[in-house]
């Protein structure tokens, strides 16, 4: 890149005509200024030489009219000389001449008045020539008026003889100072108009280039008004749009995530978006050709306006996600078939060893190693079952809802995980779960439980604590399952329900685990009506909440009583 100072001289001529266009423009309002001035004068003149004749003239006649002659010469040479091609500096001849011609016709009467047109070219001279034009036109005028008026000894007694020259004088410096405030604000308006230029240039280089770069970008952008119209739109939004709209101008079909769900009408996220909703990563399918279907990220975010307007301008960025879903769809139809292939040989394994160990004439050591062989076998399955869950979608995870006390669910699930598994002197406490009415699948519930209860022991310090406690609020059955363990960073908030996930400390330590438990838990309890939230701190522990429906939707509020905050279980 080139700095300005670095440039040739003379590269960019650009200011210097600039200049030389403006002087010219004002040279030329000046000679009309000029030529209307002399105008009004010769008007002026005439109407004089009218009264005075008309009230009877006594002065010098032929003096008299040798300067009127003069006047209307010079009016005559400022309205038709080529001033165009004559250099500025020569008007300064016309107004020159008319102080010859004003003292000439004040010679040939000085008591008539006539001194007061110097008045016009002192003027002239003032506003165009600047200072010397200020000091020369004065001066002159002045020595005219005082030929003519030492031509005249009548005068020569009367005081009043000082008051032209003084007058001369201060409109002289009037017109001067004006004309120099005016030719200061004309350069300042001058230099704001090329600072505006410039900034213009820059901020339409800057468009070009934004819109260079966007253009290359394979991500669409575009850019919605806050009236809901569309300004830009970059290359690759215009290629998606096209797509979005088959050959006769309707919308091919458009699915949501599941590819199975279709979104009509105001559901599309352009419409949406139009309609000033926000949203991040969208993903939907479309099919612009029958049987070939495309993916798209959708994002809308509004820009932020100064004066907070809910309305303000929102920029919507697509890309094609069709290769990243295709592989996600592969991963988890490879996925689920290999975990459907392991689970019949490996249930057909735990049965051999089970009867293996019924043998009473095995040998201890025997016995204690087919032991271990059951247990990681039971373990491998778990995993696989796990697995397949969450390869297959969670909108086909069936659940049967029905009316259920969760009291009994969490304290089996509790009984299970204390002899189930190594509790690691884990105490848990159920002095705060009561009886709470759900309309859930309690096979299902109970399922969530277990994965929430066995993360809270094994992410637990030695000897910590788990509390798990019930409550109602309103149409809401809240389950809280609390735990003293290592709790969760920001990074792992963020991303604990997605499907693989798991903490960077649990496995720098080697903990266990597949990453499948929670999110399989939460496809279950939205499928359930609900959801599961978290609240953590790092050290010290988390807090689980599932929240499912108390009472079938639709049924009346009291079926489903109070949440009662006595009773429940114990310490167990
Ligand atoms: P897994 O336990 O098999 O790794 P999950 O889906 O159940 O899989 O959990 C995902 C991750 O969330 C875990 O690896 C762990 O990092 C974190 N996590 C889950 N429950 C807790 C908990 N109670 N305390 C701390 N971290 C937890």
């Amino acid at each position: 890149m080139q700095s300005p100072e670095s440039r040739p001289r003379g590269v960019d001529q650009r200011p210097r005509r600039r200049a030389r266009q403006d002087a010219a423009v004002v040279d030329r309002t000046a000679i009309r200024n000029a030529a209307l001035n002399q105008l009004v004068l010769a008007g002026v003149v005439l109407v004089l030489t009218f009264l005075m004749f008309h009230h009877g003239f006594t002065g010098n006649i032929p003096v008299y009219f040798a300067g009127v002659v003069i006047v209307f010469v010079l009016t005559a040479v400022a309205i038709a000389a080529p001033w165009g091609r004559i250099p500025f500096a020569w008007t300064v001849v016309v107004p020159l001449g008319d102080i010859i011609a004003i003292s000439l016709m004040r010679l040939a009467d000085p008591v008539a008045g006539t001194g007061l047109l110097f008045a016009f070219p002192v003027l002239w001279l003032a506003s165009s020539f600047a200072l010397p034009g200020f000091l020369g036109g004065v001066g002159l005028a002045i020595v005219g008026f005082a030929i003519s008026t030492a031509m005249d000894p009548r005068q020569l007694t009367n005081f009043a003889i000082f008051l032209l020259p003084v007058m001369l004088i201060a409109i002289g410096a009037t017109s001067y100072t004006g004309a120099r405030r005016a030719a200061a604000q004309r350069r300042l308006l001058r230099r704001q108009a090329e600072i505006l230029a410039q900034a213009l240039e820059r901020s339409r280089h800057q468009e070009q280039l934004l819109s260079e770069v966007l253009d290359t970008a394979d991500l669409g952008v575009l850019h919605i008004e806050n009236d809901g119209g569309i300004s830009v739109m970059n290359d690759a939004q215009g290629h998606l749009q096209h797509l979005l709209t088959d050959a006769d101008g309707a919308s091919p079909p458009v699915y949501a995530r599941d590819g199975r769900t279709r979104i009509l009408g105001d559901e599309l996220p352009l419409a949406r978006a139009l309609r000033g909703e926000e949203f991040d990563d969208e993903r939907v399918w479309i099919e612009p050709v029958v049987g070939e279907r495309r993916a798209l990220s959708i994002t809308v975010h509004r820009l932020a306006s100064a004066d907070a307007d809910p309305d303000a301008a929102a920029v919507l960025v697509c890309h094609d996600v069709t290769a990243e879903m295709s592989a996600l769809q592969a991963r988890d139809l490879l996925v689920s078939s290999v975990s459907h292939e392991l689970r019949t040989p490996l249930t057909s394994i735990i049965g051999h060893i089970e009867l293996a160990l019924d043998d009473p004439g095995l040998p201890q050591a025997a016995a204690s190693s087919l032991a271990i062989a059951d247990r990681n076998a039971d373990r491998l399955l778990s995993l696989v079952g796990d697995v397949l869950a969450a390869s297959s979608h969670a909108a086909t995870v069936p659940v049967t809802p029905e009316d259920v006390d969760v009291l009994e669910i969490v304290k089996a699930s509790a009984q299970s995980v204390v002899t189930g598994e190594s509790s690691r002197n884990v105490t848990i406490d159920l002095s705060r779960v009561v009886p709470a009415r759900a309309y859930v699948d309690p096979f299902r519930l109970r399922q969530v439980l277990d994965n929430l209860l066995s993360n809270a022991i094994k992410y637990n310090r030695e000897g910590g604590r788990v509390s798990l406690m019930t409550a109602t609020r309103d149409r809401k059955t809240l389950i809280l399952v609390e735990d003293t363990g290592v709790g969760l960073d920001e990074e792992d908030l963020a991303n604990i329900f997605q499907r693989y996930y798991r903490g960077a400390a649990v496995r720098r330590e080697g903990v266990e685990g597949s990453g499948l438990g929670l999110s399989i838990s939460r496809d279950i309890v939205r499928r359930l009506g609900g959801d599961i939230y978290v609240n953590s701190t790092l050290g010290v522990g988390s807090t689980f909440t599932v929240s499912v429906p108390s009472v079938r939707p639709g049924a009346p509020t009291q079926v489903a009583g109070p949440a009662r905050t006595t009773g429940g279980g114990g310490t167990a």
